[in-house]
């Protein structure tokens, strides 16, 4: 049906070869390349599918990601790499006649901010070339984005209220690992708390609201309010939505290290100069952590990341839940990998085969939310992350 390439060799771009080469009806052709070409050549190996083809790649160079889909001419790209390459690859993309897809918005190496604008300003163009951008399609932004979109269109005539709602409850028996980038992730909880609420942002300071809620199967965790992503364009593409947050599971160990962390420095994104060379200290940090790879092997528990939605249905109000809890164990055994990888490298591959069928396909630049649910949905019970629903409980939130 077409030819994929990835890019990235990492946690979430392991998943996501093991699970394109599991489905060769669709994928017909396969490359992965990334900075390391010795690491893709692995995951050929470990994957045990010589067809699959690797190359070097540095992205963060438009010249060199030119070169690269000139020679492999790609019908999609998959940037599984970091969300600071996604503009170099969208602008690549558009001079070689690409369509994309990604898991994280683009952020700038400089500055802790995310948000969609740089890559909605891409949105004339794509649509000019008859191209598609598909954003944010891992689990949170992405399978949490398309549960609303199915939520909407099956079970509310207009949604009020959306509380995503992300549990890991595993524990893979290190004092402190992150579970995917520690670069990415550290950047990501150090920021500001932001919702959304009657029309407006509401900024909070890191970390500070936070209660307990119950996960199915795992029960009360304490839960932080956290900006995040999908917030941004699922209250823009859904616009009945009076309150719209994210919240996270953290353990009291993890937070303490966290905060020893920035305390002392290392969380800091600012070049220092260190006998005679510059260092980034949480670049340097990032080096010294378990790599999230790595952790897979002893990592027990699941996690649980669901949206919770109340809404008008007919006139009356409904609460509604959709979840997948996801077992570190089962993800590992499949793919070498811990549960978090997984649950973003199986929605991107599934995103890549929603265009490869022609299901989500149109010119321009598109958040999940923005294409038909179903079909997603159902392949979501094919893959490997099936999803559960609750109907008119108490949301706790
Ligand atoms: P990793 O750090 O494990 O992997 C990143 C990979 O990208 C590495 O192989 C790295 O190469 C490669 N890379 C980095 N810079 C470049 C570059 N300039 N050129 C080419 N390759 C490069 O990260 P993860 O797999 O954990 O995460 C991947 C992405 O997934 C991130 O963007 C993250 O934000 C996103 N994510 C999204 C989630 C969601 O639910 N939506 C959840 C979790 C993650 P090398 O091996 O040489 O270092």
């Amino acid at each position: 049906m077409g030819k994929v390439l990835i890019i990235g060799a990492g946690g979430v771009a392991t998943v996501a070869a093991y699970k394109v080469a599991k489905n060769p009806d669709v994928f017909t052709e396969i490359v992965i390349a990334s900075r390391t070409k010795s690491k893709c050549d692995a995951l050929v190996e470990a994957i045990g599918n010589k067809a699959i083809q690797t190359a070097q790649v540095d992205a963060d160079d438009v010249e060199q990601l030119v070169a690269l889909f000139e020679r492999f001419r790609p019908d999609i790209v998959m940037n599984l790499a970091l969300p600071y390459q996604d503009l170099t690859i969208m602008e690549a993309c558009l001079r070689t006649g690409v369509n994309y897809l990604d898991t994280a918005n683009y952020e700038p190496k400089d500055e802790a901010h995310f948000e969609y604008s740089w890559q909605w300003a891409y949105r004339d163009r794509f649509e000019k070339a008859g191209l598609t951008a598909i954003l944010g399609c891992g689990f949170d932004p992405g399978v949490t984005s398309v549960y609303t979109a199915y939520a909407a269109k099956h079970h509310f005539d207009e949604i009020h209220y959306l509380d995503i709602v992300d549990c890991n409850a595993g524990d893979h028996h290190k004092p402190f690992a992150t579970n995917f980038n520690p670069e990415i992730n550290i950047r990501e909880i150090t920021q500001k708390g932001l919702y959304w609420e009657n029309g407006q942002w509401i900024e909070t300071k890191p970390l500070e609201i936070h209660r307990p809620l119950n996960y199915p199967h795992i029960g009360a965790r304490e839960s932080y309010l956290l900006h995040h992503e999908e917030i941004e364009s699922l209250v823009k593409n859904y616009p009945t939505i009076k309150r719209a947050r994210f919240w996270m599971t953290f353990g009291q160990e993890y937070l303490t290290h966290l905060r020893v962390i920035q305390n002392i420095g290392m969380a800091s994104i600012k070049p220092i100069n260190y006998n005679g060379m510059e260092i980034v200290p949480l670049q340097f940090l990032k080096a010294v952590l378990p790599n999230p790879q790595d952790l897979g092997e002893n990592y027990e528990g699941e996690t649980s990341i669901g949206c919770r939605i109340r809404g008008l249905k007919n006139g009356e109000m409904h609460t509604y839940y959709v979840y997948n809890n996801c077992s570190h164990r089962a993800a590992y055994e499949e793919t070498r990998m811990q549960g978090v990888s997984y649950t973003t490298g199986v929605p991107a591959m599934i995103g890549a085969m929603m265009f490869l069928k022609g299901i989500w396909r149109k010119p321009g630049v598109y958040n999940v939310e923005e294409f038909d649910p179903d079909p997603f949905m159902e392949q979501l019970n094919k893959q490997g992350l099936p999803w559960h629903e609750l109907f008119d409980i108490d949301l706790e939130l």
